[in-house]
């Protein structure tokens, strides 16, 4: 039995299966195997309406056993990849053991990942904007700051609040500050306490112009009617860091929000970086057949390939279109090879491109002819619908919109997991950690920068009392005693902390005495200081 094993259940993933079965289907001596992280395929373009909610989070992904029925599904996460012995090995399931498939045909389709590395506070602060689970993320985010926004009395809060911004004005960024822009305002209106003219949406680009895969003017429609809908633009500047209170720009802009989608840095993924082939920025070269030179039977496809398109001979750009086309070429050479056939070359001009802006407009150029507002947004949805893998989410998907004509947004914030107990987060210089009078609700443990306590009168600050470094802790007092933090914490220099909640630090305090005594000797300490607080740090 020959085993041809895809790893990645995104575009090029399934579309290879999907063709592998339709060209193998009168051979039973070729076991097909896909090994992914979900038993779903995310129709990624439509993921920037899951945040408006115009189309329902299950809408967009097609369980894979339907879309491959005779493929073998392995629902796990591939941890290592091993060229020289034609070995993946996997995560263990309910079993903890080692799971190890061999193959004679390796299809790699990992795609790429969201990182944030690099820039301080990203990792802790901004959103990613990839994944199913991203968007249903981000639409609780902001339901839940419009309604910290309805209820807060202080206004530099409530302005962080009701600021959204997004980084990156590719089709992503762009295609999600439109939905984004829509549903705030929208849903703003159900809400008694919210001034509409207090929102502000700011896409920020590195550029001079957003979209820059689509033609200029196209991409300057674009950009007015998302400014006539009230998306600031903030062109030619990159955000560089962020805090849980505001993005930094690169000319030292600080924009204070609570909301920071990430749509730009994608890097490879760290399977694909670990392997010992060539890469082309982060991507699998292959060669024209799309097989990893020197690797016989090793393929890739997608975005984590780097693939030039035979008849211009230049790169093709990472997009869903791409994925699928590749992945047609290459299933049907690894049968070519299979029946010691010629393989074809992959060639593919795109036919067009599309993206939506809500509120019923898009910009298109479809076989070189410019479309924008009403009719390149109804071209878009049929197109995506047509495309969409399966009747029964085509259904799905026409009747959400239909529905989305005539209904007013939901504005349901699912509350699906608990907040993790352990979080790290970042501050930049001079900002306020917790203030005096505030509730004890998190530990803070210092990883590095500086930190000092300072003693507040009537909102000025009247004394520092202490100054920590790294490995030092503070905000215990007010968790251990119950009462309102007695001091203000603010960064002297940018700071990262590791920070515990209030449920886990009471957990860990009654259960683990050595952690106790540690505690307690501590605000003994800091009580007997004279500088320190009485009650809190
Ligand atoms: C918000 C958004 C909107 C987009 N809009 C458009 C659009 O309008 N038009 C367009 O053409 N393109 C669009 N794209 C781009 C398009 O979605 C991608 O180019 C396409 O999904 C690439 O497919 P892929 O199979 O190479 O990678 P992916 O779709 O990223 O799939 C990779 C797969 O590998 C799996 N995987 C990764 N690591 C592991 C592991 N260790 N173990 C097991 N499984 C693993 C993942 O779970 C996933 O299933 C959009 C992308 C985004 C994020």
């Amino acid at each position: 039995m020959t085993r041809v094993l895809i790893l990645g259940g995104g575009f090029a993933g399934v579309y290879t299966a999907m063709t592998l079965e339709r060209l193998l289907r009168r051979r039973s001596d070729v076991e097909i195997g896909l090994v992914s992280k979900e038993n779903y395929l995310v129709f990624q373009p439509m993921l920037p309406e899951v945040i408006s909610g115009s189309i329902g989070l299950l809408d967009t992904i097609t369980p894979i056993r339907r879309l491959c029925p005779r493929t073998n599904l392995y629902t796990r996460e591939v941890e290592a990849i091993d060229l020289d012995r034609r070995v993946v090995s996997t995560s263990s399931g309910f079993r903890p053991r080692p799971y190890h498939l061999a193959y004679d045909h390796l299809v790699i389709a990992l795609g790429n990942i969201t990182s944030f590395g690099g820039q301080p506070g990203l990792q802790e602060h901004a959103l990613p904007f990839k994944y199913l689970g991203d968007a249903l993320v981000l639409r609780n985010h902001i339901i839940h700051a419009l309604e910290e926004a309805d209820i807060e009395s202080d206004a530099e809060i409530r302005t962080a609040l009701l600021t959204f911004v997004v980084a990156g004005g590719g089709f992503s960024g762009v295609e999600a500050v439109a939905e984004l822009n829509d549903f705030v305002r929208e849903s703003a209106r159900s809400f008694r306490n919210i001034d509409l003219r207090a929102i502000r949406v700011v896409l920020v680009h590195s550029r001079g112009r957003i979209l820059p895969e689509l033609p200029e003017g196209l991409a300057r429609f674009a950009q007015r009617l998302l400014e006539r809908r009230g998306v600031e633009m903030c062109l030619n500047r990159r955000v560089v860091g962020a805090t849980g209170e505001s993005a930094l720009l690169d000319d030292g802009t600080r924009i204070p929000t609570k909301t920071l989608v990430g749509t730009v840095p994608s890097a490879a993924n760290p399977l694909v970086a670990a392997l010992p082939c060539k890469k082309e920025n982060g991507r699998l070269v292959v060669d024209g057949h799309l097989e990893v030179p020197g690797y016989p039977g090793v393929w890739a496809a997608g975005d984590c390939a780097s693939v030039v398109e035979a008849t211009t001979g230049e790169p093709c750009p990472p997009t869903a279109q791409h994925a699928t086309r590749q992945a047609r070429c290459l299933a049907a050479n690894i049968v070519a090879t299979l029946e010691g056939r010629p393989r074809s070359v992959f060639a593919f001009r795109p036919l067009g491109q599309l993206a939506a802006l809500g509120h019923r407009s898009a910009v298109a150029e479809i076989l070189g002819v410019k479309l924008h507002g009403f009719l390149a947004w109804w071209l878009w949805r049929s197109i995506y619908l047509l495309k969409m893998p399966g009747f029964d989410r085509k259904l799905r998907v026409a009747m959400d919109w239909t529905l989305d004509l005539v209904l007013p947004p939901d504005i349901v914030q699912l509350k699906t997991d608990k907040t993790a107990s352990l979080a790290r987060e970042h501050f930049e210089k001079e900002e306020i950690i917790f203030r005096q009078g505030d509730r004890g609700d998190r530990l803070y443990v210092i990883v590095n920068g500086e930190v000092e306590v300072v003693r507040e009168d009537e909102g000025r600050a009247t004394a520092v009392v202490a100054r920590l470094g790294p490995g030092e802790c503070f905000g215990e007092m007010a968790l251990v005693s119950d009462q309102p933090r007695t001091a203000t914490v603010r960064s002297v220099c940018p700071v990262n902390v590791l920070t515990m909640d209030r449920a886990a630090f009471h957990e860990l305090f009654a259960h683990l005495p050595p952690l106790r005594r540690l505690f307690q000797q501590l605000i003994a300490e800091r009580s007997h200081d004279a500088n320190w607080p009485p009650r809190d740090g």
